[in-house]
């Protein structure tokens, strides 16, 4: 029988909340786990991680039709049968292709009669396996202008759950990406526990709401975290009071810590940088909440 690995996916409704110093600080806490960078837009747990890069993938985010101006006869074809309405003329009314409407269906490749038109497929992200002081860390690079970071994000997922049985491990941590569109939906499907991370400000608590609504939709039980919690005792009232509206337990309220910075610009995570720090207490006592809950 398998061994029973947790999966626990760390999000925040929104950017710069401070969701990957809670990763780093979990990591410095958490043993026997495998972790995942699942912020492939802007992945940033590297620079924390230091990882050892020893797999490097390419991964496929989808293909594009493109016009070559000079073959073409400018018979119209394609524009009049690109069900997706990708392709236009343009002032010389040549056709081009919108890429970011085209969905590489072929369909055009197929029917020009001048064999003007042709399908690339970009292949610019990437996707790595790495060494790190913490354990195994799956991360990736979405290519500028690609698309698909939602399916990239489970591929990184699929091989974070492979190596974790490979290795058995206890845990599979997961630094999600900020929002609730695709990636997060990619981050959250099938996850065991999310981690909400939220900062008292109006913003904050307005992106935790519509995060919860997400989470909730998938039936995943979520946790909280309060980060910078004294930087608006009134709002983090407001945050507690909504998150007992909705019985999803507080473990962890972190002060405002000016160590923070500190312990990203040398490297390490604040447990490693300060462990006798009130921030890093707090961590432990949220650690030891996952790992019974
Ligand atoms: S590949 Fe399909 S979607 Fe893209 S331009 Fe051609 S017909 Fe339109
Ligand atoms: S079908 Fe081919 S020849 Fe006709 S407009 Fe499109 S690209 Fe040009």
């Amino acid at each position: 029988m398998n061994k029973k690995i947790t999966e626990i996916t760390i999000l925040s409704g929104k950017g710069g909340t401070g969701k990957t110093s809670v990763t780093a600080a979990l990591a410095s806490l958490a043993k026997n786990a495998v972790f995942c960078d699942n912020d492939v837009d802007a992945a940033d747990l590297h620079l924390i991680f230091n990882p050892e890069i020893k797999e490097e993938h390419p991964f496929s985010s989808g293909s594009k039709a493109k016009i070559d101006q000079d073959s073409c006869s400018s018979c119209g074809l394609c524009i009049d049968q690109c069900r997706f309405e990708a392709i236009h003329p343009n002032h010389d009314g040549i056709p081009e292709v919108n890429p970011f409407q085209c969905e590489g269906c072929r369909l055009c490749e197929r029917i020009c009669p001048v064999d003007a038109i042709q399908i690339f497929t970009f292949k610019k992200n990437k996707w790595f396996i790495s060494d790190t002081r913490f354990g195994p860390l799956i991360h990736a690079r979405m290519g500028a202008g690609e698309e698909n970071s939602g399916r990239l994000v489970t591929k990184i997922r699929i091989k974070a759950k492979e190596i974790a049985t490979q290795t058995a491990a206890d845990y599979i941590i997961n630094d999600g990406p900020p929002g609730i569109g695709c990636p997060v939906i990619a981050s959250v499907t099938g996850t065991g526990i999310v981690l909400m991370v939220i900062e008292p400000t109006l913003s904050g608590l307005h992106d935790a709401k519509r995060l919860l609504e997400l989470v909730e939709t998938f039936h995943i039980p979520a946790l909280a975290l309060i980060n910078k919690f004294d930087i608006n005792i009134k709002i983090t009232s407001q945050v507690e009071e909504f998150l007992k509206k909705y019985a999803i337990p507080i473990i962890g309220k972190i002060p405002f810590d000016t160590q923070f910075i500190d312990s990203m610009v040398a490297g390490k995570s604040i447990i490693e940088y300060n462990p006798e720090s009130t921030s890093s207490k707090e961590f432990a006592t949220a650690w030891k909440y996952i790992i019974n809950y």
